[in-house]
């Protein structure tokens, strides 16, 4: 059944051999694609024109394709074609500007960033957009809703005690009305959906969930507190690093009748797992390594963090107490456990990897989140690949145009060297990256690596205080 179909759609693209348009264009022959639509083309040729990928062919017919002086051609034999993978938990802000190009190095072509300075990362979007800048396609929270007394302690902590400058990022909301004006506000600056990190009570947390759709945004965030009747009743979209510590009480089938709600109200979980096995599971100790490592000798990824990312990292290795171990600890089985239950309920579990929390690394970590879903919650790679592509670009309304490998879709690819169909872990294996048409062979992926460490913000904190200068309770600024 599934032969019959490759060779109808081979039979439906094989006719479309005629000449490349002029301009620069790219062509991997010979290639396997893995669509993300669920179905796996061998021998075939993609062309890229322009920013997207214009033909899909037989390869026994694309032998007769009339290329031109502009025209790179890669062969693709024994190698898979990917859609570009999405990163849907950073704080790039965090990990500043000269990670954005770690991103493309690991084949993440879109990053759902997930608060921050928005002025910063507005302008880091317009330099990737005009091609000043290299990464990803980057979309934006804008700063993190907190509760009042969270803005509070942060606002009230001095400076050298916090090197975030946290009234560029957060945000107070602390009560109903908060909830509409400060969302009412947000809502007109250019952001792409809103995040909530913590409050205080049900009435203000749906308050914003009515406010958000009121202004046709989705609110995402932590539901911490929240329990999944509150969190279906506000028609919240999307809960990150899923803990649910009072739902041990339940049992599995009631449980199952939970999830079932969840994926029938499209609610979608981005569990940040690797921010148990990398960073809650270590110890201080280990996590200290990493921080005082500044030759890269214990892990390599070090040398590309900026100068910023690791004081922020070292004043968390600080609060990474044994008790917050012994806490993750005890709910890393039922967190899995939870999993494979939303996993069969139909919740769409995403990718991402909580950028910028100490030992996460922008671009490595995702592809360790993918083999966590696959090793550990028990997906198939199949599954892990589509929740790490097609359904991130169908919750972030990006469907038309990213996610899957399909004619007329822009071209954000990856190039591996081994099926990861066989293993997810050879999403590792990158032969090649293509982000919006743009080629990025091995020899320029490392270049770009090796640019990354060069990178001013690497040497010193480019993301300064702009003076201590807490905000009146009421500003919305
Ligand atoms: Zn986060």
């Amino acid at each position: 059944m599934k032969g019959k179909l490759v060779s109808l759609v081979l039979a439906a693209v094989a006719l479309s051999c005629g000449p490349l348009k002029k301009g620069d264009s790219i062509v991997i022959e010979n290639v396997t694609v893995i669509s993300g639509t669920g179905s796996v083309i061998p021998a075939v040729t993609v062309i890229i024109e322009g920013t997207r990928i214009s033909r899909i062919i037989d390869q026994g017919v694309a032998s007769g394709l009339d290329l031109h002086d502009g025209t790179t051609t890669i062969d693709g034999s024994g190698k898979f074609l990917i859609p570009g993978l999405f990163e849907m938990h950073a704080h790039t802000s965090k990990t500043r500007a000269s990670a954005l190009g770690l991103y493309i190095v690991n084949g993440v072509t879109t990053v759902r960033d997930l608060g921050g300075d928005h002025e910063e990362l507005l302008q880091w979007r317009d330099e990737i957009r005009s091609g000043d800048r290299v990464g990803p396609r980057l979309l934006i929270a804008g700063p993190y809703l907190e509760s009042e007394s969270n803005v509070e302690r942060v606002l009230n902590t001095p400076p050298d005690e916090m090197v975030e400058p946290v009234e560029r990022t957060r945000i107070a909301v602390g009560s109903v009305a908060d909830a509409h004006r400060v969302v009412d506000s947000l809502a007109q600056l250019e952001i792409d959906y809103l995040k909530v990190r913590t409050v205080t009570s049900f009435e203000t947390f749906k308050a914003l969930n009515e406010a958000a759709d009121r202004n046709g945004l989705d609110l995402v965030g932590h539901t911490m507190g929240m329990t999944p009747e509150q969190i279906l009743e506000a028609g919240h979209d999307g809960i990150e690093h899923f803990i649910f510590p009072r739902l041990v009480d339940r049992t599995r089938s009631e449980r199952m009748k939970v999830w079932e709600s969840f994926a029938d109200a499209g609610i979608f979980i981005v569990p940040t797992l690797v921010t148990f096995t990398e960073h809650a599971l270590p110890s201080q100790e280990e996590l200290q390594t990493v921080v005082d490592d500044s030759l890269g000798e214990f892990d390599f990824r070090r040398r590309y963090l900026s100068k910023y990312l690791l004081l922020d990292w070292q004043e968390q290795v600080l609060e990474a107490s044994e008790d917050r171990q012994t806490f993750f600890k005890s709910q890393w089985p039922i967190e899995l456990e939870y999993l494979r239950e939303m996993h069969e309920a139909g919740v769409d579990i995403l990718t991402g990897s909580d950028v910028a929390a100490v030992n996460i690394f922008p671009g490595w970590s995702l592809p360790n989140e993918m083999i966590l879903f696959q090793d550990s919650v028990g997906m198939a790679p199949e599954e892990v690949l589509e929740r790490a592509t097609r359904l991130p670009a169908f919750h972030l309304g990006l469907a038309d145009s990213v996610g899957t490998i399909e004619e007329g879709k822009i071209a954000d690819l990856v190039l591996l060297e081994a099926n990861p169909l066989a293993d997810i872990a050879n999403v590792k294996k990158i032969a090649a990256v293509i982000v919006r048409g743009e080629l990025f062979d091995r020899d320029a992926l490392d270049l770009l690596l090796a640019n990354v460490a060069l990178a001013p913000d690497r040497r010193v904190n480019d993301w300064p205080r702009t003076g201590w200068l807490p905000r009146a309770k009421d500003s919305t600024e």
